[in-house]
């Protein structure tokens, strides 16, 4: 099983300035060859692969003005081109934008593959380095497993991580239990359960959230390319690094759990990116880091022999009645309680909505199809009713 242990580590001042060169050249050289793919699609229509892009670094590497490209190990900057070949291969199927230029102040990274690093007695030795990586070991690595791949990471707050991809044989599967559940987006909670359970999000946030907002304000009033700017930046990303930690902290045991407790975890395959585009909701999502969460379950669902199912995102699993799948028209985000204009059930929203993602995924299991259940159409609905006029009022959806 493919795994990744991710460390923090205290890099020399010899090694501080290898890495920080080389996240710089690959920057450099993702950016170039990104800036040359962009023309050569929207000046001539051609399309720019990895190999050319490749020849492409070769040629630079030549260059006069970019000779300092060959004082690092060339292993991460060819990453970089795999990189970016990937990220337009997600953007040509329709699964990511097109890809953004690298900034410094986002920080970086540099992937070593086998060739470019050396592990030595529990040691890894990058290239162009003489000491071993000064790597705290929070945890222990599986027994007799060796990395194959290691990433080194500068965030923007200063710290530095390295990741270690592993291949680890140890079979990890659980007991089978009898239990599924449904997992609700949430917008005031961070996910609602089928069995009625809300989960918040972590306590701290709303105090890390309004330094964040201070800080923010305060480098938004800072003249541009001085040297407090700087450090407002570096204040802003410090703030950032909090949050981003404990809500991976959060996330970590609340995914654990669920994946211990049930054999099947049932979720919404929400595409984030159109989320945040709702104003309204940006913040509850990315506060809820919807994306981490799923990504989490996805690896440990794996790692411990359970079961994800995806749904449908245009399942109206908030809109259906649980209880005798009427479909109302429409329930803005508001609407937190609600009754079937069919049948009468009172419904909490995210319960509802949890239940129908759980009774999906059981059918999506079972057929292993992308369900679309019929929409149980009211009559009202080719009339001109009156009651449009009562869109907007509290617990009472339209039917
Ligand atoms: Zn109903």
């Amino acid at each position: 099983m493919e795994k990744a242990y991710r460390y923090r580590f205290y890099p020399t001042t010899e090694q501080e300035q290898i890495l920080r060169r080389t996240i710089g050249c690959v920057r450099l050289v993702f950016n170039r060859a990104l800036a040359a793919r962009t023309e050569a699609w929207y000046e001539r229509q051609e399309r720019v692969d990895y190999a050319q892009t490749s020849t492409m670094l070769t040629q630079w590497k030549k260059l006069e003005e970019l000779e300092f490209l060959n004082e690092v190990s060339c292993v991460p900057l060819q990453q970089g081109l795999r990189h970016l070949q990937t990220a337009f291969t997600n953007f040509f199927a329709g699964r990511a934008r097109y890809p953004n230029f690298k900034t410094k102040r986002s920080g970086g990274s540099a992937e070593f593959t086998k060739s470019a690093f050396r592990w030595k007695d529990g040691q890894v030795y990058l290239a162009k380095c003489s000491e071993p990586l000064p790597i705290k070991w929070s945890r222990q690595l599986p027994k007799g497993c060796e990395p194959s791949t290691i990433t080194v990471r500068l965030e923007p707050s200063g710290r530095w991580f390295v990741s270690l991809r592993i291949n680890d044989p140890t079979d990890e599967t659980l007991q089978p239990v009898d239990s599924a559940v449904g997992l609700d987006v949430g917008v005031s909670s961070l996910v609602t359960l089928s069995t009625g359970e809300k989960i918040a999000n972590p306590k701290a946030f709303d105090k890390h959230y309004q330094k964040l907002r201070k800080a923010q304000k305060s480098l938004s009033r800072k003249q541009k390319l001085s040297r407090n700017r700087d450090k407002a930046r570096l204040k802003v990303a410090r703030i950032q690094a909090k949050i981003s930690d404990s809500r991976k902290d959060h996330t970590h045991k609340l995914t654990t759990r669920l994946i211990r407790e049930n054999q099947t975890i049932v979720v919404e395959d929400l595409a984030v990116k159109n989320m945040v585009k709702n104003p309204k909701l940006a913040r509850a999502i990315s506060d809820a880091v919807w994306g981490e969460l799923v990504r989490q379950l996805e690896y440990k669902a794996k790692w411990y022999g359970r079961t994800l199912v995806k749904i449908d995102r245009w399942f109206p699993s908030s809109k259906r009645c649980g209880h005798c799948g009427h479909v109302v028209e429409k329930l803005s985000l508001n609407i937190r309680e609600w009754d079937c204009p069919n049948c009468g059930t009172h419904h909490d929203r995210d319960i509802n909505a949890a239940k129908n993602i759980l009774a999906v995924g059981h059918t999506v299991a079972v057929c292993g199809a992308n369900i679309r259940p019929d929409r149980h159409k009211s009559k009202g609905q080719l009339r001109k009713s009156p009651e449009r006029s009562r869109r907007g009022k509290k617990q009472k959806p339209e039917s």
